[in-house]
């Protein structure tokens, strides 16, 4: 249990039809008592669950609004402790005045997160969960949301959970030899623990597959739009990101700075940077402007090179090739030649499709103006980070690498076991490799993870969550 109750406005700050004032912890029906008297003969804390009309009032008995409390009885709420949720009218001058007769009456102020981490130490959620919770309030796009919606429901927990428990069930048959050494283990039971322990490893590996997928949702891959002036690339980066935020003129040279967004792309989330575009020609201003946009495209995973299918290829689109060539050589970049102005007749020669093949992972014609070809190029990308094959929304998806090394270390020992009692070798040397790698998939849930490691978490939520 925690020392103290706490509150905060757990509806975002500003002017609005409503707002809530939460409050948990041990003394929360003494709260309540203190600011708010029922209308009726309904009492909150006789009734949990149930919506309670009355008057919010000030310690010296000031009534400052009406509204309507619900009262939680521990552990049935979502921290885990008594809770109590204040709806009040949502003006900024009422909400903060109903907050502060909450503080008189004994609450103190919630730290940012400190609800949710109640709740993952009353055990009313997994780590996971928790974390998904902020991605939540983070999401921005439909499948950010889903993704986190999958996870605050608990899939990956779940998924985390069985093959935990999987190794459990192994670990505690090898125990049990352990203690009665007389059971010799035979063949045959020896080579069924060693399959159940490949089955985790197979299990933690396929899942800790699923991050490329989850950070490209979650987190977002860094992508450059790059291309000679007047390609199309300010067109292509409004029409991606549904807004006119990059100014689009006939006039080469227009964007000069780096603009950035993030915009969903087939499901995919992608940074998006739109960039000066790159020649040689041009003044001060627009050197310094192709000068970041080839800095950016060394931070790029993903490269969208436009150009111009009205017209031959130029020498400033052939001098971008090879800049794009030697600039992503070793790394894992993909580069999709996004071949524009489809609604136009294309112009480019022979030799210049070939080079465009020759030099980039895909072709894609499109026209940024009408839109036409937009679909082939998020399907391409959807594919490129798996989004085919996983269901957002639906299947156990790992989104952040710390818990994605957890599974590699996971997998790694579990067949390190496996390979130890195929071997013959004694079952507590067996069980202790085994044992760590239940540690690494059970940290994974934030079993056993140091409280730095949970503070830090929950520390990027905002106040009232
Ligand atoms: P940037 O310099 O590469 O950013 O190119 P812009 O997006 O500013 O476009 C340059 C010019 O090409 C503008 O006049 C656009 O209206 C035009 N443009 C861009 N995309 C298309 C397209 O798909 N079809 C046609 N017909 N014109 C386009």
């Amino acid at each position: 249990m925690t020392d103290h109750t706490i509150a905060a406005i757990s509806t975002p700050y500003g002017k609005g039809g409503i707002a809530v004032i939460r409050i948990s912890g041990e003394t929360t029906s003494d709260v309540i008592d203190k600011v708010f008297v029922p209308k009726g003969k309904t009492v909150p804390k006789a009734s949990p669950r149930t919506a309670v009309f009355g008057e919010i009032t000030e310690a010296d008995g000031t009534v400052v609004d009406t509204g309507v409390c619900v009262f939680y009885k521990a552990p049935a709420s979502f921290t885990g402790e008594d809770t109590a949720e204040i709806s009040c009218h949502g003006g900024v001058l009422v909400t903060r005045r109903v907050l502060e007769a909450v503080f008189s009456a004994g609450a103190r102020p919630a730290e940012p997160g400190e609800f949710t981490r109640r709740a993952f130490l009353n055990g009313k959620m997994t780590l996971t969960e928790a974390e998904a919770v902020g991605l939540l309030l983070d999401a921005d796009t439909d499948s950010r949301m889903k993704l986190a919606s999958s996870g605050t429901r608990g899939v990956l927990s779940e998924k985390l959970s069985l093959i935990g428990d999987r190794v459990s069930a192994v670990l505690s048959n090898l125990f049990a030899l352990i203690d009665y050494p007389d059971e010799d283990i035979d063949e045959v039971g020896a080579e069924r623990l060693s399959t159940e322990l490949i089955t985790a490893a197979a299990d933690a590996e396929a899942l800790s597959a699923t991050f490329r997928t989850g950070r490209a949702v979650a987190e977002g891959i860094p992508t450059l739009i790059c291309g000679r002036p007047n390609a199309g690339k300010s067109s292509l980066y409004n029409t991606l990101s549904g807004e006119d935020r990059a100014i689009v003129t006939n006039i080469p040279g227009t964007t000069r700075d780096v603009l950035e967004d993030t915009v969903d792309c087939g499901g995919v989330t992608l940074r998006l940077f739109d960039t000066a575009g790159i020649r040689e020609a041009g003044d001060e201003v627009e050197r310094i402007g192709v000068a970041r946009a080839l800095e950016k495209m060394e931070a790029a995973e993903l490269i969208l090179a436009v150009y111009d299918g009205s017209a031959a290829l130029t020498d400033d689109d052939k001098a971008l090739i090879s800049k794009i060539a030697n600039r992503t050589e070793g790394r894992d970049v993909y580069t999709i030649a996004v071949v524009n102005k489809a609604d136009m007749e294309r112009a480019l020669t022979k030799e210049d499709e070939e080079l465009l093949c020759r030099m980039h992972g895909c072709v894609i014609g499109l026209s940024a103006k009408t839109g036409d070809g937009l679909d082939i190029l998020r399907n391409k990308v959807a594919e490129l980070y798996g989004l085919g094959e996983i269901k957002i929304g639906e299947d156990a998806v790992v989104w952040d690498a710390s818990r994605k090394a957890e599974l590699d270390l996971a997998s790694a020992l579990l067949r390190e076991a496996a390979a130890l009692l195929a071997a013959g070798e004694p079952e507590d040397v067996v069980c202790s490799t085994a044992e760590l790698a239940l540690g690494a998939i059970r940290r994974t849930d934030g079993r056993g993870v140091s409280e730095e490691i949970v503070n830090g978490i929950f520390k990027r939520f905002c106040v009232g969550k």
